[in-house]
């Protein structure tokens, strides 16, 4: 038993955290700052947070995660950081060579009170930041919100500084994307193609954290979106955002500046959630849904028809980020599945709402919970009270259903000790399809395991 120490019994908890499900803000805005070409994250803070940060990082993506740091001594920790940060800047410049330093704080520096905004503006005036080239910042204390929050947080910072509103009106649309894969960014795309929309898509870390091996090291690779296409940002017909944790702020500050208008909808895990994200694209890029479109979405429900004796009534039991799982358990519910514990370390008031509208009638008495005491602790004590037949959440889950025997699928971040999740997309109806083989892979592997031998099926 590797969580032998977690007992049945739940006591309320007003303090303490076990085994957060979340991570640090910081991870977040590194991830989204590799999205954007030629981005060096800069991390305002110790090089412990930095080398977690990037470690994180590249331990889910299995590719190196280029990022600075202003490496605070025990000087900079008492008198600020001012003076490394300015140092980092002009050295980065020169040596590294990259179009944008998009720096982030830390706790550390958030509590020693260093003002980013005003430090990044003496760079310019002391000339610092060569001509061309561009520092961004972001606030991302970590004892407040999660990877998740960190994440959205440099999205708006990038559009806040780089979105331009000019006379000339382009017929594209933004797509602000939550966190997902380099897949899932490709998946993105290629739907866009298929229904012919133009658009930006930020951040996009495709052909970043995927890329093919070549035996050459590129410092910045092709992937990412470019400063033009953050510049033309401004003079979209409207933002559509993908997730509301992650991207409400970047759409809302588009809005407030360039008065592009904006949507928020649900990322397109499952099958209502793409059909809203579908709805939603061919509004706003006034196009109709092509064929192929209604094909992939016919194969989907196809396949979940053909399977639906070994879904229904499973019970589930959900952890991860709030953009992810929400629609994650619209789809489980739709499969006639039952998630009936779900929790995610991630704050934030819409969750329990979205959670009610979604199982109140469908499922009754799930059990759901999110902000700091919504932990993995409190999930395995769930479970150790009334089991479930399946897990779904990252590679931290592999504890507890090893514990409990329970089958598993690892889904969110950070998954660490499998691969597949930056190559094969869990959105649209396509990635819904990838949810559904994985889901059914481990139940009927757990099925032939334990079933009787006279029970034993060939044909499944
Ligand atoms: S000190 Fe704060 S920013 Fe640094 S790794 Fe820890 S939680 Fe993250």
């Amino acid at each position: 038993m590797l969580l032998k120490h977690t007992t049945k019994e739940v006591r309320e908890r007003k303090a303490l955290t076990v085994n957060p499900a979340k991570t640090c803000q910081p991870v977040g805005a590194m991830y989204a700052a590799l999205g954007v070409h030629g981005c060096l994250p800069h991390s305002h803070g110790s090089q412990g947070c930095c080398s977690y940060h990037r470690s994180a990082l590249t331990r889910h993506y299995k590719e190196p995660v280029m990022a600075a740091t202003s490496s605070f001594t025990e000087g900079s920790s008492v008198f600020g950081g001012q003076a490394n940060l300015l140092q980092a800047i002009e050295t980065i410049f020169t040596v590294y060579e990259p179009e944008i330093i998009a720096v982030h704080s830390t706790c550390l520096s958030e509590t020693i009170g260093d003002d980013l905004n005003q430090i990044v503006i003496k760079a310019r005036d002391e000339g610092k930041v060569p001509f061309g080239k561009y520092v961004v910042q972001a606030a991302t204390p970590s004892y407040v919100g999660s990877h998740v929050t960190g994440y959205g947080n440099m999205l708006e910072a990038f559009v806040k500084y780089f979105a331009e509103k000019t006379d000339e009106k382009r017929r594209q649309i933004n797509l602000l994307s939550g966190w997902v894969e380099p897949a899932d960014m490709r998946e993105l795309k290629r739907i866009m193609k298929v229904m012919k929309v133009k658009s930006v898509l930020l951040p996009d870390t495709s052909d970043v954290l995927d890329t093919p091996m070549t035996g050459k090291f590129e410092m910045y690779p092709k992937g990412g979106t470019t400063i033009a296409e953050m510049v033309s940002m401004g003079d979209s017909m409207q933002s559509l955002g993908l997730g509301e944790w992650a991207t409400e702020k970047a759409a809302i500050s588009l809005d407030n500046t360039c008065k592009v208008p904006f949507e928020i909808t649900d990322i397109p895990v499952g099958i209502k959630a793409t059909d809203r994200f579908i709805q939603a694209l061919a509004k706003a890029g006034r196009v109709s849904i092509p064929e192929q479109i209604s094909e992939e979405r016919g194969r989907l429900i196809d396949v979940i028809t053909d399977m639906h004796q070994y879904l229904y009534g499973k019970r589930v039991a959900v952890f991860g980020d709030p953009d992810n799982i929400i629609p994650l358990i619209e789809f489980l519910v739709d499969m006639d599945m039952k998630p009936v514990y779900i929790v995610s370390g991630t704050p934030g008031k819409r969750f329990e709402e979205r959670m009610t509208e979604i199982l109140s009638e469908r499922v009754p008495e799930a059990k759901y919970k999110n902000g700091p005491q919504a932990d993995m602790f409190l999930m395995h004590q769930w479970i150790k009270e009334n089991p479930v037949d399946l897990l779904i959440g990252n590679t931290y889950g592999k504890y507890i259903a090893r514990d409990e025997n329970i089958p598993f699928v690892r889904m969110g971040f950070p998954i660490v000790d499998r691969i597949g999740h930056s190559y094969f997309s869990t959105l649209g109806y396509m990635g819904g399809l990838r949810i559904v083989e994985k889901i059914l892979s481990v139940l009927m592997d757990k099925q032939d395991e334990i079933c009787l031998e006279e029970k034993f099926e060939l044909v499944m």
